[in-house]
């Protein structure tokens, strides 16, 4: 953990959410916050140590780092399954992408204005989803995925990878055939996001893409 905080002095960039060290080593000071014993900044900029008072600060950037706030909408990929939640790795907010790391957590009573059984019916990991932050409770993005523009924009077969298909009230894998559950957004298979080397096109041009490699 030691090797992670910023003994190594002041002036490095960071971006919100960057463990800065735990609270036996410093007093959390201006942009910094303290959650569990661990020290992180609150906001982007540059650290500032204070090795007389063993306190670390933010110096924040000029430019203000997007970040997600209430009622911001995100496209993530999910990262984790829970029991009842799914963690979330947001990519970009609005249109912009993130120079930061951010997750959020959907919980399964905030996924669909219908009941949905299991988490695991929404989304599930490797797929890329759309969702608003309704809370930051405890410093988490707590996510929702109820509104119709929301849900699951592209998911992955759990047994091939494969891009699933949306029929009227399943998904199927073209390739094996395995049928499966998500909450979807309405533009499901449409949108186009980009992430570093990572692109995710149109249905159409995903399925030119799949019949060129077969
Ligand atoms: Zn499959």
């Amino acid at each position: 953990m030691k090797n992670d905080s910023v003994n190594r002095g002041s002036g490095q960039w960071v971006v919100p959410g960057s463990f800065l060290g735990v609270i036996e080593e410093f007093t959390p000071g201006a942009g910094t916050y303290a959650d569990k014993g661990k020290i992180f900044a609150n906001v982007g900029g540059q650290t500032l140590l204070d090795m007389q008072n063993r306190t670390v600060a933010i110096f924040p950037a000029t430019k203000g780092v997007k970040v997600p706030q209430v009622g911001s909408y995100v496209v993530g990929q999910v990262s984790k399954m829970q029991s009842k939640t799914a963690v979330i790795r947001i990519l970009k907010i609005g249109k912009e992408a993130l120079s930061g790391v951010f997750s959020g957590l959907l919980y399964i009573s905030d996924a669909s204005q219908s009941y949905v059984d299991s988490i695991h019916d929404v989304c599930k990991a490797g797929d890329i989803i759309r969702a608003k932050v309704i809370s930051q409770t405890n410093r988490l993005n707590h996510l929702s995925t109820v509104e119709r523009q929301l849900g699951v924009l592209y998911a992955f077969c759990s047994q091939c990878g494969h891009l699933l298909q949306q029929k009227r009230y399943k998904m199927q894998c073209d390739n094996c055939g395995k049928v499966e559950r998500r909450k979807t957004a309405e533009d499901y298979g449409q949108a186009i996001i980009s992430d570093g080397d990572k692109e995710y096109e149109s249905k159409d041009s995903a399925q030119k893409q799949e019949r060129a490699r077969d």
